[in-house]
């Protein structure tokens, strides 16, 4: 009883949003509602507003209307560094790591305004900053574990082959302690078993880290297979939302993805499911 309520406890939700630019309606009265522990999807064709909602969540732009509820409070408007703080950490369409840096410094340093000690101890290297650093540098040893990149610690990010990036940059989201972990198009330039490899990834540590997730992809096929409701957008708005059962088959979904903005693949995975 108690644990039922608990998965139906909405821990993000989106009412009625809106973000415009001039006169483009990038998102229109959005309506969504991400219960905790869930794994969601967004989808849509490219320019459908998906990124956008992800920038308004997260604080980079305002909300033109419209509400965003995380826990209970109202965030829109409040400054990302602050939204991140509270539990919401993301990944971006274009990877943003700091390229120079090695794969455990990349991590090491999302946690560091978790870590407890003050500038002085940094300045004067003490005991208690040395074991804070050890505790750091074994807490980001974890995480790469997990991403399986132990191997590559040392290497400078920039370095590492795409799909390894892509990667770093969620283990990177995950050590800031996040409740809810926003990806976009995280399988973006992999090959299908990268992608398949990766959505079990995101399954994984949804599970082990007491996740909510909301995926953003633009072709379809990578996140049928584990999401449990997709929300589909197209021309900033909501078109269709359901189980990837229910999606494939509506007639809105189906016409969105004959549009221009669609890649072929999904339209190819529209056609299959059809037979
Ligand atoms: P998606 O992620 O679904 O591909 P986006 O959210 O990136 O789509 O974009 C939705 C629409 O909003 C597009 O037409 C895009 O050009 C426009 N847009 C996004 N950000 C800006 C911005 N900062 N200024 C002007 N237009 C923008
Ligand atoms: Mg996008």
């Amino acid at each position: 009883m108690m644990a039922d309520n608990k998965n139906k406890t909405p821990i993000l939700e989106l009412r009625k949003l809106c973000r415009y630019f001039g006169g483009l309606k990038a998102v229109h009265e959005v309506d969504l509602v991400l219960e905790a522990h869930a794994l969601n999807g967004l989808i849509g064709p490219n320019g459908s507003g998906k990124t956008t909602i992800f920038n308004v969540i997260t604080g980079i732009y305002e909300p033109t209307a419209g509400e965003v509820i995380f826990d209970g409070q109202s965030i829109g408007g409040l400054n990302p560094y602050v939204i991140n703080q509270m539990g919401i950490a993301r990944t971006f369409q274009n990877i943003r790591l700091f390229p120079n840096l090695t794969v455990l410094d990349n991590v090491r340093i999302a946690y560091h305004p978790y870590a407890g000690y003050g500038m002085n101890d940094a300045v004067l290297h003490n005991g208690k900053f040395n074991q804070k650093e050890r505790e750091l540098t074994e807490k980001a040893q974890d995480f790469l574990r997990v991403f399986n990149l132990q191997d590559r610690q040392a290497e400078i990010a920039k370095n590492l082959p795409y799909g390894e990036q892509r990667r770093l940059e969620i283990a990177r989201a995950l050590a800031s302690n996040p409740k809810v972990l926003l990806l976009d198009e995280p399988a973006a330039g992999m090959n299908p078993n990268e992608a398949t490899n990766l959505m079990e990834l995101i399954h994984f540590i949804r599970g082990k880290f007491d996740l909510t997730v909301l995926l953003i992809e633009h072709q379809m096929r990578v996140v049928m297979g584990i999401c449990e409701k997709i929300t589909v957008m197209d021309f900033g708005e909501v078109i269709a939302r359901g189980t990837a059962q229910e999606v494939q088959r509506d007639k809105h979904v189906i016409e969105a993805y004959l549009g221009p903005g669609a890649d072929e693949l999904s339209k190819q995975y529209l056609k299959e499911k059809a037979k």
